[in-house]
């Protein structure tokens, strides 16, 4: 199983081309500034490996108790790590609290926007990139 600094490594790296080929294509500077924060965000902070006390994990801070409930629900490696339910437990779980927080803090419920797609890729990406270097890796080592 590769350890936080490949995957971060991964991550970092395949941003390059992904950030090039945008460019290339003249995606606009917001859509990209979006893409990049929520890549890199959930590469650091969102990982499928809040499903332990992993680096990511800590890397909350003191703020880590807020996935304690996720760390303690999903086993490591299950559910996290699937490439369908992983990006949606994660993603849904940090958005839940968001909405909570935000509503209990000021009354306010948040309502859609289309930058959300752009965020929503930016950490579907970087997730899916973590899911899928954990299989191949896990494979070759199997050999
Ligand atoms: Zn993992």
């Amino acid at each position: 199983m590769p350890d936080y600094q490949t995957h971060d490594k991964i991550n970092t790296g395949l941003l390059v081309p992904i950030l090039t080929s945008m460019i290339y294509l003249n995606v606009d500077f917001i859509t990209i500034s979006i893409f990049t924060i929520s890549f890199v965000f959930a590469t650091y902070f969102l990982s499928p490996d809040m499903d332990i006390d992993s680096r990511v994990f800590k890397r909350w801070g003191l703020l880590r108790f807020i996935f304690c409930p996720y760390r303690d629900l999903f086993k490591h490696r299950k559910l996290s790590h699937n490439v369908i339910l992983g990006p949606i437990s994660l993603i849904g779980y940090l958005a839940a609290i968001i909405m909570l927080v935000v509503y209990l803090a000021s009354g306010v419920i948040l309502e859609y926007d289309d930058r959300f797609l752009i965020v929503l890729a930016g950490m579907v990406l970087a997730i899916e990139t973590h899911i899928i270097t954990d299989k191949l890796m896990s494979k070759k080592k199997k050999k």
